[in-house]
């Protein structure tokens, strides 16, 4: 057949546009990609997914294939996890469906389990103002009523702040292993006896840690070992070092788990079961993440884990050895957050969001996270977030002389005042359209129609993350989905 374009043509195009990216590998971008600094991960990866490629995961009958490698996914997971034989799962399509998954599971147990319809009644969904967004966007597309739990200046849940907030409307508690803002692993063991107690589920998010905190020294309990835990997520497409698109749910309990589909037999066309969000979907990415699990096995796991915590504790001697900045909290795993020292003289201190910016410049990407207000008049500190790959201690020699380096070029300078910026908005009746929400980007120096043009981000993210503050959060996230609506818009 005449193509419109020969395909060698259309692969430099797009090798043109991948040119221009954030680089994936070599640890340069401290979040997003999770480099294992194993090439033959990557091309193991590749293959697999090449062979999986015109399969359709929507039907394990017709292609046993899937079956097949989510069962071993699930059993390595669980394994690995502290699951018994009651533990079930589903390979999903991320952190991000995992998490919606649990949450509608929950809900639709308490539902039944109180004659309720959804709308008629909103359960609550209680967890720490840490946890992962996902679960904001899971409450508000299943209707829960989201309870935020203010954690403790180590951004930890205090575990009796929490408890106190359980009660018969709650369908389902959340809390994190560790949190993504601050690497803080919450109070699991304690949780789950209250909750257990009282006959509330408890879903424990180890999407990030998951993967790593099972080879983490000195850890108290947080996994499936601990009675009370019903279900928890993990990704394999951070830790597990698999291509995007993978993630594991497990359930405790056979019939919980059942909750979790959808079937309908009442159309016309083929009977529907689906245990996860999507209908077809690749077999790409859990062919990979087989492939990786059945390669590495445990003690693969182990070793990159080893790595990943070599270079986590050296970057944390790294940041508390530079004046003016601080590790929030004890960290746990492969991530941490770094904020301002209030403790030193203003002149000494250092902006976390300046000194990311700063980091750019010499080609590292940190990236910029927003103070926040909690619910019981304390405020989290805005910071910067590092999440460390295995590759990262291959380039401690690199990056520490870099993150020092960053922080004397800023230090004493204040954060960017949004406070002109806001002043200088135009008066705005409610959420403005489209066309407002352009006008006010671009008053603020958004071009939406050169954005990533010239290579990644948005250019500074402090004056960024100063204006996303101190707008009212409504209108905030409504010029950020704009932002995000016009890049995909044709040109
Ligand atoms: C990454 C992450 C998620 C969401 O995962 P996606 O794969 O990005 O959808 C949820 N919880 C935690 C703690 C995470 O780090």
């Amino acid at each position: 057949m005449r193509f419109a374009v020969t395909p060698d043509d259309v692969l430099a195009r797009l090798a043109a546009l991948r040119a221009k990216d954030a680089p994936t590998h070599g640890g340069r971008v401290l979040s997003y990609v999770y480099d294992s600094g194993e090439p033959a991960l990557d091309d193991l990866a590749a293959a697999a997914i090449r062979q999986m490629q015109p399969v359709n995961g929507l039907d394990p009958t017709t292609f046993g294939s899937v079956a097949a490698l989510e069962r071993d996914l699930v059993a390595f997971t669980r394994s690995l996890l502290g699951g018994d034989d009651d533990v079930v799962g589903t390979v999903t399509s991320g952190g991000t469906e995992s998490c919606l998954l649990a949450v509608k599971t929950a809900r639709d147990l308490w539902l039944a389990a109180h004659g309720a319809t959804p709308g008629a009644a909103r359960p609550r969904l209680v967890a720490p103002v840490t946890v992962h967004a996902a679960f904001r966007k899971a409450a508000h597309y299943f209707g829960l009523e989201l309870d935020l739990v203010p954690v403790m200046p180590s951004g930890a849940a205090d575990a009796a702040t929490f408890v106190a907030r359980l009660g018969d409307d709650v369908a389902l508690a959340v809390v994190s292993a560790p949190s993504y803002p601050h690497a803080a692993l919450d109070p699991v063991p304690d949780v789950a006896a209250a909750a257990s107690a009282a006959g509330i589920p408890l879903h424990v998010d180890a999407c990030i840690g998951g993967m790593a905190l099972p080879f983490w020294p000195d850890l108290p309990a947080w996994d499936l070992r601990v009675e009370g835990v019903t279900s928890l997520s993990v990704d394999l497409h951070k830790y597990g070092y698999a291509p995007k698109g993978v993630s594991v749910l497990l359930q405790r309990g056979r019939d919980r788990q059942r909750a979790q589909f959808f079937a309908t037999t009442r159309w016309p066309g083929y009977p529907v079961v689906n245990p996860t969000l999507l209908g077809s979907r690749s077999g790409g990415p859990l062919a990979a993440a087989w492939a990786i699990t059945q390669t590495l096995g445990t003690a693969g796991f182990a070793e990159l884990a080893g790595r990943a915590l070599r270079a986590t504790t050296a970057l944390r001697q790294a940041v508390e050895g530079i004046d003016g900045l601080r590790v929030v909290g004890d960290p746990v795993g492969p991530l941490l957050a770094v904020a301002t020292d209030d403790a030193v003289a203003a002149d000494r201190r250092v902006d976390p969001h300046l000194w990311a910016d700063a980091a750019t410049g010499l080609g590292w990407v940190l990236q910029a996270q927003p103070a926040l207000r909690q619910g019981d008049g304390s405020l989290l500190p805005h910071t910067a977030h590092l999440t460390v790959t295995p590759v990262t201690e291959s380039v401690l020699d690199e990056l520490v002389p870099v993150l020092v380096a960053a922080a004397d070029a800023v230090r004493g300078r204040p954060r960017p005042d949004a406070g002109d910026l806001v002043a200088a908005l135009p008066p705005l009746v409610g959420a403005p359209d489209s066309t407002t929400a352009a006008a006010v980007l671009a008053g603020i120096g958004l071009d939406t129609s050169s954005i990533g043009d010239e290579g990644p981000g948005v250019g500074a993210m402090a004056p960024l993350l100063a204006a996303i503050e101190a707008l009212p959060a409504p209108l905030a996230e409504r010029l950020l989905v704009e932002l995000l609506a016009r890049l995909a818009e044709p040109r």
